[in-house]
């Protein structure tokens, strides 16, 4: 569903126009926004549980009094600056937008110190969250950061272990933090490497859909573009010409070609060599795809002829069209090697407006062009319109 989906239809829903303006508010307003708030969201849910377990525990004495209030006056706070930053866009400026990595540190600051607070005999369950912290990350972060972050965790651990234990050995008697370690030691190497897999495969997948994006804009380059002058091949241009018909069909939108033929190419050829000749042909492309329209569409149609097909055009604006391509022509040379090289062209336009079958309007097209060529060459001429007794027979037709 698009971004604005809520908001089309002639007489939107005012519930769901107001359900999609309230989470647009909150999420933000594009789809990457609101799945970076919806995250933070998640996490700031899960500090508030936490928040109150730790409570519930202080209020029964398994933790120590004041370490519920300064968690939550920690959390909240942090959770509340990485939504404002995310759900503002602010933090779409750094490669991690999600702001996963100052999340993940204060986590492990937060699980630290959760483990420092929390009594003798329940401590080791605070571990367990060091597990989410590297399930969460594993599916954000890169292969490095996923190592960084696991030995990280480990060596604050550690050191808290090992410092207080040393320092309080009543309230973190040795021997209990030594097994803690020792578990810890045995299973956070293994989450570490799980997390660090996951990130390389994660890479290599994001890699290989690049490199496949890529091969299927080639493609699809290959398979509708002319590989001398990058114009839409002939292929192409057939599918864009029924393409035309089939919406005349429905809506009546008339459209106008023109076959565009360069003149006297074979003595361009004769005196300048084939070589001359390609680079007037990709010079005759280029300045057609300067001077028109995006709408219009201009095809190689077969050596050097081009089809110019205008959607929703008249013969007029098409022979406007055509002169303006005319003047650019002439001012720009056919070959960087002959730069006094000019070349010119004529062309036969025919409008499709009457229901008559494509072959027909192309017909008409060429005849309109035979005839420029018989005018003098570098000419536009317009087709007349065609016979209504060739209608009757379309429309008589089985
Ligand atoms: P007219 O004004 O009557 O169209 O004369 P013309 O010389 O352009 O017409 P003709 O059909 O006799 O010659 C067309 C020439 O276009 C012959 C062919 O060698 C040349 N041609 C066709 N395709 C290419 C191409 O890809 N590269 C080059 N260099 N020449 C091409
Ligand atoms: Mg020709
Ligand atoms: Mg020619």
């Amino acid at each position: 569903m698009s971004d604005t989906a809520w908001q089309g239809g002639s007489s939107p829903d005012p519930i769901v126009e107001a359900m999609g303006r309230l989470t647009t508010s909150i999420f933000g307003p594009d789809r990457a926004t609101r799945a970076r708030t919806a995250a933070i969201l998640l996490c700031a849910l899960m500090y508030a549980v936490c928040c109150s377990a730790a409570y519930h525990a202080a209020s029964i004495g398994l933790m120590r009094p004041f370490a519920p209030t300064l968690l939550t006056w920690t959390s909240m706070p942090a959770y509340a600056v990485f939504y404002g930053l995310v759900r503002c866009g602010w933090s779409r400026r750094f490669s991690d937008p999600t702001l996963m990595i100052p999340q993940i540190i204060f986590a492990l600051l937060a699980i630290a110190f959760a483990y420092t607070a929390v009594g003798p005999d329940d401590r080791g369950v605070v571990l367990v969250l060091l597990a989410l912290v590297m399930v969460f990350g594993m599916y954000t972060h890169t292969p490095k950061h996923s190592v960084i972050i696991g030995v990280a965790a480990m060596l604050l651990l550690g050191a808290a272990m090992g410092v207080l234990s040393s320092l309080e050995p009543d309230y973190y008697p040795p021997a209990l933090e030594l097994i803690r370690f020792e578990l810890m030691m045995g299973t956070l190497p293994a989450l570490i490497y799980s997390a660090y897999q996951i990130a390389s495969w994660r890479n290599r997948m994001a890699e290989q859909r690049r490199a496949l994006r890529e091969a299927l804009t080639q493609v699809q380059q290959l398979a509708t573009r002319d590989a001398l002058t990058g114009l839409y091949n002939r292929r192409h241009m057939q599918e864009r010409l029924e393409h035309s018909i089939k919406r005349y069909e429905r809506y009546g939108e008339k459209f106008t070609v023109a076959l565009i033929d360069l003149d006297h190419f074979k003595r361009v050829n004769d005196v300048h060599g084939h070589r001359v000749g390609d680079q007037a042909l990709q010079a005759f492309a280029s300045a057609a795809s300067m001077v028109l329209r995006e709408t219009d569409c201009l095809g190689r149609w077969g050596g050097e002829e081009f089809l110019f097909l205008l959607p929703n055009t008249g013969a007029q604006k098409a022979h406007v069209a055509l002169e303006r391509l005319r003047e650019a022509l002439a001012r720009c040379s056919a070959s960087t090697s002959v730069p006094t090289l000019r070349v010119t062209f004529s062309a036969g336009i025919a409008v499709h407006d009457l229901p008559l079958t494509l072959n027909r309007t192309l017909e008409r097209a060429d005849q309109a062009l035979y005839a420029a060529k018989q005018g003098g060459r570098n000419r536009c001429e317009i087709a007349p319109p065609p016979q209504t007794d060739a209608i009757t027979l379309v429309r008589e037709g089985p």
